[in-house]
């Protein structure tokens, strides 16, 4: 595997934000390091991406696998993702598979509301859509070019057992920018400003 196979890899995952240009400076070493702090064990937490960190990634990626650590890759200068109780970072990535999942980060108010709705219906949560990049957001039929999505403010989501007109009844009263029920479904948008 080379050095920008290698950052390919580790920016999918969401842990580098660098340039895929192949020269292993402080910003892959960096992101590898969080990458074993997820999802290897202590010891095996060198910042080298060797054969097996490179083995472990594979295997993460092809299972879709959550990290043992939430959000490690962003405790740093997202901090506030500790107190979320429900969700993991991961619940918002963008799913085109090409932009590496956060071209823009979830937006802390919105994910502290969705925790508020998770914990006031004590059941499961299924987050359709988190973030999402332009070019993904321009190809999803009848969506605005402009979306709230784009700048990581909007979700859509649904609650185990609950109408989509239950949750968007209490969802209205949340203090959000706006709020609907997707048409024909019991998901509802919700975006914040
Ligand atoms: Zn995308
Ligand atoms: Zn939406």
């Amino acid at each position: 595997m080379t050095m920008a196979q290698k950052q390919c890899l580790l920016r999918y995952l969401g842990y580098y934000t660098g340039a895929i240009d192949g020269v292993w400076g402080e910003g892959s070493k960096r992101a590898t390091i969080d990458f074993q702090r997820a999802y290897m064990a202590q010891e095996d937490v060198d910042g080298i991406f060797g054969a097996a960190t490179e083995k472990r990634i594979l295997e993460v990626i092809a299972t879709g696998e959550e990290p043992a650590v939430a959000n490690n890759a962003t405790t740093n200068t997202l901090g506030w993702w500790k107190y979320i109780r429900y969700f993991t970072r991961s619940e918002f990535r963008c799913p085109c598979g090409k932009c590496g999942g956060f071209p823009v980060e979830p937006d802390e108010t919105l994910v502290r509301l969705a925790d508020q709705v998770r914990d006031h219906f004590g059941a499961p949560v299924i987050v359709s859509s988190g973030v999402r990049c332009q070019a993904h957001n321009d190809e999803l039929p009848g969506t605005a070019k402009n979306s709230y999505h784009v700048k990581g403010k909007a979700m859509d989501f649904c609650v185990q057992g609950v109408s989509g007109a239950e949750l968007l009844a209490y969802v209205k009263q949340l203090p959000i920018h706006y709020a609907y029920q997707i048409k024909g479904s019991d998901f509802v948008h919700m975006d914040v400003n």
